[in-house]
């Protein structure tokens, strides 16, 4: 399969048709092959319009959704990033061709083990991946210019708002297990801004500031 061609159908009919005007944003979905990310024996469904599954009942974000939710952080290439769900890696590939550091937490080990040997193979250096609950962060390396999360909460978690930089942007699906909201969250000292984008339907983050499991 032309995995090239398909990609570049991907950044023209499913992200600059739509909202997405990001240079940068564009550029990298056109670079990252997402077909390295998704289980062999669907490869060929890499580039639809829509989320995937990735095993253990877990998904792969759709194309357009990844996008929107990296425009919405306007990264320039110099920022420390943290993200909460790593799942296949691919964002995670997509984030360290954006930023300077990520870190990226994964629940389940085999996911993370899995996505860490991908990142490793396609070159990627500039990534941490920990096993750990993505709802109580990464304290130890805060603050972060820009938090990702994508898996869905009922609320915002108290120690991601925390874990910002000033200045730092959060993006997050907010709302009940089957339909949530992005929600971008921009702190301005002791102020937190919140701004609602598009609906969404993300899988639960289980921990203790997002859903029971
Ligand atoms: N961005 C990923 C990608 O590009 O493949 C897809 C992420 S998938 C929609 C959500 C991920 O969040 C799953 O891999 C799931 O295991 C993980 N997750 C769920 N609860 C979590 C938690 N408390 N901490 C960290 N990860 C969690």
């Amino acid at each position: 399969m032309d995995f090239e061609k398909l990609r570049a159908t991907m950044v023209e009919k499913q992200l600059k048709e739509r909202d997405i005007a990001d240079f940068r944003v564009l550029d990298v979905m056109g670079r990252v092959p997402r077909h390295e990310f998704v289980p062999p024996e669907i490869r060929h469904l890499a580039y639809r319009d829509g989320a995937l599954p990735i095993g253990h009942n877990q998904t792969i974000s759709q194309p357009y959704v990844v996008a929107l939710m990296l425009q919405a952080l306007h990264l320039s290439g110099h920022e420390i990033v943290l993200e909460i769900g790593t799942g296949s890696g691919y964002q995670t590939a997509l984030l360290c061709e954006m930023a300077a550091h990520v870190y990226s937490l994964e629940r389940n080990n085999d996911l993370a083990e899995h996505a860490a040997a991908r990142l490793a193979q396609l070159g990627y250096e500039n990534v941490e991946i920990y096993v750990g609950d993505g709802s109580q962060g990464l304290a130890d390396m805060s603050p972060y210019d820009a938090i990702i999360v994508s898996a869905s909460v009922p609320s915002v978690p108290g120690p991601l708002r925390a874990q910002l930089r000033q200045n730092g942007r959060l993006i997050i699906p907010v709302g009940t297990r089957n339909q949530q909201h992005l929600e971008i969250v921009r702190r301005d000292y002791d102020r937190w801004d919140t701004e609602r984008l598009i609906p969404v339907r993300f899988v639960p983050l289980i921990g203790r500031y997002g859903f029971d499991e």
